[in-house]
């Protein structure tokens, strides 16, 4: 459990009470929320500037900062962008330019509505005028883009993937962190500390590290299933990838730290887990390629399988309800490795969680669904495989397999890929308090800092903010450099 030493010497702070805060309107942050710059005071302790957290987000930091100290409970570096996609989001780039995407930080603020759900704050727009440059200095790390893609919402050309995806990103960030960096890993922060309203280092398992500043980058609370399940409703929640661990939130919890936009989650819905009975999950990756089809209460499909990448696909998941995945058993068992095939067949076995069946009329009763509308869906899907039929939702023919012999069904598991709510930081990336006051000695970047900036994502959040994890990241590097 994670606990901070500062309550009695915070004695402000501490009257304030603890408690989660869970913001879901448009965001409003008032006018204390931005001080003057002159009258903010930056001071913490003494000694180096310690980071919490080496994902992309911590790594940018440290590399723009040149110094300092970086710690991470894991035995590597990258966070959860080891795992990532490489999408990321500009505005205003020569790739726009080249086929004629005419583009600007004014054009992007003024259609962020409509992409995020939420008018742009103060943080959206100096991440937008700094997006160009941010493309910029990824290319001098030596990064390089494929085509451009539409964004969801506005159509407009905005999306880049990065080659090599974020394993690529990790490995340029990492190589811009000089050897005056002192990198921890294994090393896990349990609490800030404080001393006179100030954070003035971090307590780890092996000891407390004083710290003139601290920059919190610890990612956001994808990991923590418990906490998803309490801020969104899902059918089972399960990880995507390691990390997420949202220590962040806890912190802002006992420290009382201002927090936004949480309910704010970037579903996947790609990864299929099994629950067994001992708890575990047995998940297997839902591809591109997958051979299953997903029906709704009514044993209706409602959605390109195909095609259920992008964030904005929540909306038709959530209608359908509950949602049953079916696929011929021995596709679905050629989709697991070998040591997780053992696992399914005990699941299969046991009729819990893998269910299979080779008459459709006992499988429907099992899962409650009408026997009449599944056979109904099952022969269209045949005419769509046989090329006889277009798929009105646009899956292409060459995707499905036979649905016939014997049927599995199971829950789609979901998964947040990413959160876009967190710390709530000013414009600078400076923690501000419950009350809005600038946390003396505490800055926040990436994922933990909501993607850098309070409400930058909207309600909706869109794709490839890898970009703000980034542009955070240098942000606060680049600042606390010249300090
Ligand atoms: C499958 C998948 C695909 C994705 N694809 C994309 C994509 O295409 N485009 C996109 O924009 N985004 C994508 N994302 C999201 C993106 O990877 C993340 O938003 C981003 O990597 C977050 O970076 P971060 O540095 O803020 O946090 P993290 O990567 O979570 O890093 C936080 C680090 O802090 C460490 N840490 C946490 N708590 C502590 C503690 N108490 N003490 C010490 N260390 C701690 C962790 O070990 C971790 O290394 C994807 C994510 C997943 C899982």
């Amino acid at each position: 459990m994670l606990r901070a030493r500062h309550c009695t010497l915070l004695p402000l702070l501490a009257t304030l009470g603890c408690g989660r805060q869970l913001t879901g309107g448009p965001p409003d942050y008032g006018d204390d929320a931005f001080p003057d710059e002159d009258t903010a005071d930056d001071a913490g302790g003494i000694g180096p500037i310690v980071i919490i957290g080496a994902g992309v987000a911590g790594l940018a930091t440290a590399g723009a900062l040149g110094e300092g100290i970086l710690l991470d409970q894991d035995s590597v570096v990258g966070g959860r962008a080891l795992w990532s996609g490489g999408l990321m989001h500009f505005v205003g780039i020569p790739d726009q330019e080249e086929v004629g995407v005419t583009d600007s930080p004014a054009i992007a603020a003024t259609e962020w509505e409509t992409l995020t759900g939420w008018p742009p704050t103060e943080g959206t727009l100096r991440y937008l005028e700094d997006s160009a440059a941010t493309h910029q200095r990824l290319l001098d790390l030596g990064l390089k883009y494929g085509m451009l893609a539409r964004e969801p919402l506005t159509g407009i050309q905005r999306l880049l993937t990065l080659q090599g995806e974020g394993p690529a990103l990790v490995a340029a960030l990492a190589a811009e962190v000089p050897a005056a960096v002192d990198i921890r890993l294994e090393t896990s922060v349990e609490g800030l500390l404080w001393q006179d309203g100030a954070v003035v280092g971090v307590v780890t398992g092996d000891g407390e590290v004083a710290a003139r500043a601290v920059v919190i980058a610890s990612g956001g609370y994808a990991g923590e299933l418990a906490r998803l399940a309490e801020v969104a409703e899902g059918e089972f929640w399960e990880p995507s990838s390691r990390g997420g661990s949202g220590d962040a939130l806890d912190w802002a919890e006992t420290d009382q730290l201002g927090l936004a936009n949480l309910p704010n989650i970037g579903w996947l819905h790609r990864h299929i887990g099994v629950p067994m009975a001992d708890g575990k999950l047995i998940g297997f990756t839902y591809d591109t390629a997958a051979p299953w089809i997903w029906v709704d209460e009514q044993a209706a499909r409602f959605i390109d399988e195909t095609n259920v990448e992008s964030v904005t696909l929540t909306g038709p998941l959530r209608k359908a309800g509950s949602v049953w995945a079916i696929g011929p058993k021995d596709e679905v068992f050629a989709a697991l490795d070998a040591a997780v095939s053992v696992t399914a067949e005990a699941a299969v076995a046991a009729d819990s969680t893998l269910r299979c069946r080779g008459d459709v009329e006992t499988l429907a009763e099992l899962l409650s669904l009408d026997a009449d509308a599944l056979a109904a869906t099952l022969t269209e899907v045949a005419g769509f495989q046989t090329g006889h039929q277009t798929d009105p939702l646009g899956r292409a023919s060459d995707t499905f397999v036979p649905y016939s012999g014997e049927l599995c069904a199971w829950r789609p598991g979901d998964t947040a890929s990413k959160t876009y709510g967190g710390l709530v930081v000013d414009e600078d990336g400076r923690v501000l308090s419950t009350t809005g006051a600038v946390v003396p000695g505490l800055w926040a970047v990436g994922e933990a800092a909501g993607m850098g900036a309070p409400g930058l994502a909207g309600r909706y959040g869109f794709d490839g903010t890898l970009s703000a994890v980034v542009w955070s990241g240098w942000r606060v590097g680049d600042r606390l450099a010249t300090e």
